[in-house]
């Protein structure tokens, strides 16, 4: 009978034990035992000569878990953004120690078409016009805060989940004219059909089953002659001239991207729940969500707070490596 333990050694070593009477299998145990000492040691080894874990691997929108965990009421929306996602680097942190904080505020949505999810978040400067509901009731002032706007406007189960935005031909042409993007891009709502024509208000309003639409152009019309701020606070309203007729795109208010994340001191380290810094591990971007939601202010401008926090990692980095 052979007897085989493994213990730790009082200097942090481990000693095979063995005794009893040592036969082949013993000798096939022996040898795997120090093969997989051998392994670990390498992997300690490798892991106390790293010396920094940078972060910035993005959001979670596309990992429906964490959205149901982390962004409870927007876990049921399409989120109009890459399918890279997945909030990986949030895990990672996490599974080293770090937290997640602004857990659940408001997320920002941006105008997509309702086809193809083309983003026309800028469609309103290129293009001036409204954006009514089911009813064709105006939805509100899509030109200050206009994202938030564009996030309660879905959200609002009265506008029956059924946006247009309508236009007149002057507007259609600087759409097509437009180079918001830097190229031409707007011209494939026309190309694709997503911008649909029609002879008058009447003939849009009975097509897209819009009673309201009429009234809509109205009162907008009406506030842009009088120079004055429509029912919703929205200045400089543009007049909608429907002598040409109307154009309309379907649209779809799209939520985009997520503001909870990783907390961080303003260095960059990746902090736990008690506010110390996890020794190695940095990170910056919306893996840390929102900074502005960390001084409990709105979300604003996630691309400039990832340079930003970007560079000011780099800089920790350079001090600290
Ligand atoms: C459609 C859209 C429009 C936007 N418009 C604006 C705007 O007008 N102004 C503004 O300020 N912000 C805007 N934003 C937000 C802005 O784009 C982001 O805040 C910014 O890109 C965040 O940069 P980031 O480098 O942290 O993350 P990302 O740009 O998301 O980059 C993360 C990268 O990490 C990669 N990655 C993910 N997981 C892993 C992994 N496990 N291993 C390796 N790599 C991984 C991803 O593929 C991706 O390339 C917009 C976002 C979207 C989606």
């Amino acid at each position: 009978m052979n007897d085989i333990g493994v213990i730790g050694g009082a200097d942090g070593t481990t000693q095979i034990v063995v005794s009893g009477s040592i036969g082949g299998p013993i000798l096939w145990i022996f040898f795997g035992a120090l093969a997989l000492m051998v392994i670990l040691y390498a992997a300690f080894y490798r892991r106390g000569k790293g010396k920094a874990v940078c972060l910035a691997s993005g959001g979670f929108a596309k990992n429906p878990e964490m959205l149901k965990k982390y962004s409870p009421d927007y876990a049921d929306f399409f989120f109009n953004c890459a399918s890279s996602m997945t909030g990986e680097g949030i895990q990672m942190g996490i599974d080293a120690g770090g937290y997640v904080e602004c857990e659940n505020r408001a997320l920002p949505a941006f105008l997509s078409s309702y086809k193809s999810k083309f983003e026309l978040a800028f469609i309103h400067q290129s293009a001036p016009g409204i954006m009514v509901n089911i009813k064709g009731d105006n939805i509100g002032n899509i030109v200050s805060d206009n994202h938030y706007t564009m996030a309660k406007a879905k959200l609002n189960k009265d506008n029956g989940d059924t946006f247009y935005y309508v236009f007149d031909e002057s507007s259609a042409v600087k759409l097509r004219d437009s180079e918001a993007y830097g190229f031409n891009g707007y011209v494939a709502m026309f190309e694709k059909g997503e911008a649909v024509h029609y002879d008058s208000v009447e003939k849009a309003s009975e097509e897209l089953n819009l009673p309201n639409l009429a009234d809509a152009i109205e009162a907008n019309n009406a506030a842009a002659l009088a120079g004055e701020p429509d029912e919703f606070g929205r200045r400089n309203c543009p007049y909608i001239e429907t002598r040409d007729g109307l154009w309309a795109i379907r649209v779809d208010p799209t939520f985009y991207l997520t503001t909870a994340g990783l907390a961080i001191d303003t260095d960059c380290h990746v902090l736990t729940e008690d506010k110390k810094a996890i020794p190695g591990l940095y990170a910056a971007g919306d893996v840390c969500g929102s900074i502005e939601e960390k001084d409990a202010k709105q979300y604003g401008m996630g691309f400039d707070a990832a340079l930003t926090y970007g560079y000011i990692m780099g800089e920790t980095l350079k001090k600290e490596i």
